[in-house]
């Protein structure tokens, strides 16, 4: 597998001198496994990577969609392989009681939003709506997905392929004691411990063993706020020791913060994690082989 990055910001896309080194997108990444194109989240980052993909010709692209939230689907409408004849996208995420996947997406681009209609596209669409736990087989590569601690229907993916195995972890608050997830409250205080506690199995799940993880590491110790969804890259650490994943890549990175803080914060956790698991900063254009 090789992944790229083509948006690693959350929230909302920036543009400015002090973040370009890390780059401004909302996330999108790209995992190249054999025939199989996959993309997961459809953020900003999205266009980038929809005109390189018009520009190699491929035919047949596979989106994985953590979440609906806008900073994982507002590059979609503007995703080159939409406008071509002869594509096929077919977009998975986890199933919404309620909310039919294709409504969401049809929904952004519906009048007054956008000019252009979902069914007005040139590309076939077809959407997958999963189960917890269950794996499709996409190419060669076997992906499952397991809901996460976020406020909406969010899932997190674990790909494996050849032996080797990569989870994408976004947007997530670890460790947090509040349920968050739509669809998961209840009164009573057992029956929401019990709910946390089956999250947290799940993320241990999606993570266990893994080569390469992307977690989010959106908040600074200083500056967490418990209600939001996100993590802290000290607990994507405690994550990785727990469960035995290699290397270690921080991600959604907070709107507001600078290349040098994003250096620091990378250096400050690589001394903490020591030995055994390395620590990277996700940035756009990076790329890495697994
Ligand atoms: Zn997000
Ligand atoms: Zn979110």
């Amino acid at each position: 597998m090789q992944i790229s990055f083509w948006g690693v910001r959350g929230s909302f896309p920036v543009c400015r001198a002090q973040s370009l080194r890390y780059g401004g997108n909302t996330p999108c990444l790209e995992i190249d496994a054999g025939e199989a194109v996959i993309l997961i989240d459809a953020g900003t980052g999205i266009r980038a990577a929809g005109q390189a993909l018009v520009e190699r010709g491929v035919k047949e692209i596979h989106l994985l969609l953590s979440h609906a939230h806008w900073d994982h689907i507002q590059g979609f409408p503007y995703f080159a392989p939409l406008h071509q004849p002869g594509t096929c996208i077919r977009i998975y995420s986890l199933r919404r009681p309620g909310t039919a996947l294709g409504t969401i997406f049809a929904d952004q681009q519906r009048h007054p939003f956008f000019p252009v209609a979902l069914d007005q596209q040139a590309a076939r669409l077809e959407f997958v709506e999963l189960d917890e736990g269950q794996v499709v087989e996409i190419g060669d590569t076997q992906v499952s997905s397991r809901r996460l601690n976020h406020p909406s229907v969010t899932g997190g993916f674990r790909l494996e392929r050849q032996g080797r195995t990569f989870a994408y972890l976004s947007d997530v608050d670890l460790y947090t004691k509040l349920l968050l997830g739509e669809g998961l409250q209840t009164p009573s205080a057992a029956e929401r411990q019990q709910r946390l506690a089956g999250l947290l199995a799940g993320v241990c799940a999606l993570a266990h063993g893994a080569d390469l993880a992307v977690c989010d590491t959106f908040f600074r110790p200083e500056d967490y706020e418990p209600s939001w969804g996100h993590s802290r890259p000290e607990d994507a650490l405690r994550l990785a020791r727990d469960t035995g994943i290699g290397q270690l890549v921080l991600f959604h990175h907070e709107p507001h913060r600078s290349d040098e803080e994003i250096d620091e914060l990378l250096a400050h956790y690589r001394r903490q994690a020591g030995g055994g698991l390395e620590v990277l900063a996700a940035a756009e254009g990076l790329a890495l082989s697994l």
